[in-house]
């Protein structure tokens, strides 16, 4: 993606909280208030922009990739100041519509188009082909697995096609935040996520940060553990909306709900 302005913003371990103090990256209050931080500086930095912004933020939760594309571009052309928030956005749109679907991808959607296409009687009677969205990475068909769900370090939150942990798009986790958080929590295994986020990002110290603090406090390691393996079920449900996110912040709950209800589907196959 490279810095679209020529300097790369900083990021460093500390970020800004709801109330305007400071938080550290990686930890449970960075994983909790993540999803509402954005979406507060989307409000803040452009409130004009909240309907089309949350149309490109509902495509792109649904793995449309051409609409969010479309959207995501609308926004930045009429209000520049929003290109670094949703820059990481633009490049996984653009990323995902660079492949040409394989012979499975069009067998998978033919074949979940056709079963979305019958009566819902006769759906109970045929076999679902499942829930499956085009991954951000490779852009190829692979299952839907919540991004808070499972950990990628052991395979259970990983892209059938290309490997790469938390493969579906969710624009708070491929904001800013999401990023920095996996950054410094170590939570994926693959190189090109670390390669990629320090070109884009001025990062001081680098993701090695909290596993050295770690080892010379004493504290227990924690190295390349996800996000779900600390906050949990229950946690998840706990996100708070908070400081007047206001509409931005009600729709993308919305969002939540629903990404909900589809790993609840998918879970069911
Ligand atoms: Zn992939």
């Amino acid at each position: 993606m490279g810095s679209p302005h020529g300097v790369k913003p900083k990021i460093g371990v500390e970020f800004v909280s709801l109330d305007g103090s400071p938080g550290q990256r990686s930890l449970m209050g960075d994983f909790q208030t993540l999803r509402a931080r954005i979406f507060q500086r989307l409000q803040t930095i452009a409130p004009d922009c909240e309907d089309v912004v949350m149309a490109g933020v509902n495509a792109y939760n649904v793995g449309d990739y051409e609409a969010a594309l479309a959207h995501f571009s609308e926004a930045i052309s009429g209000r520049p100041v929003l290109l670094d928030e949703l820059a990481p956005h633009v490049r996984s749109c653009k990323r995902a519509l660079l492949a040409v679907p394989s012979k499975a991808d069009i067998l998978y959607r033919d074949a979940r188009s056709a079963w979305l296409r019958l009566p819902r009687l006769l759906r109970w009677l045929r076999r679902d082909p499942g829930h499956k969205l085009r991954c951000k990475y490779c852009g190829h068909y692979t299952l839907f697995i919540h991004p808070e769900s499972g950990v990628a370090y052991f395979g259970m939150n990983n892209c059938a096609v290309c490997g790469r942990g938390y493969p579906v798009p969710d624009f708070a986790w491929d904001g800013i935040d999401g990023l920095a958080y996996i950054y410094y929590r170590n939570s994926v295994t693959e190189d090109a996520f670390y390669a990629e986020f320090e070109a884009d990002y001025d990062v001081h110290p680098n993701r090695t940060h909290f596993m050295k603090s770690k080892a010379e406090t004493g504290a227990e390691t924690v190295v390349c553990v996800d996000a779900a393996s600390d906050a949990g079920q229950s946690e998840r449900s706990d996100r708070q909306p908070t400081l007047g996110a206001g509409r931005l912040h009600q729709q993308a709950e919305k969002t939540n709900e629903r990404l909900q209800r589809w790993q609840e589907r998918a879970y069911k196959k």
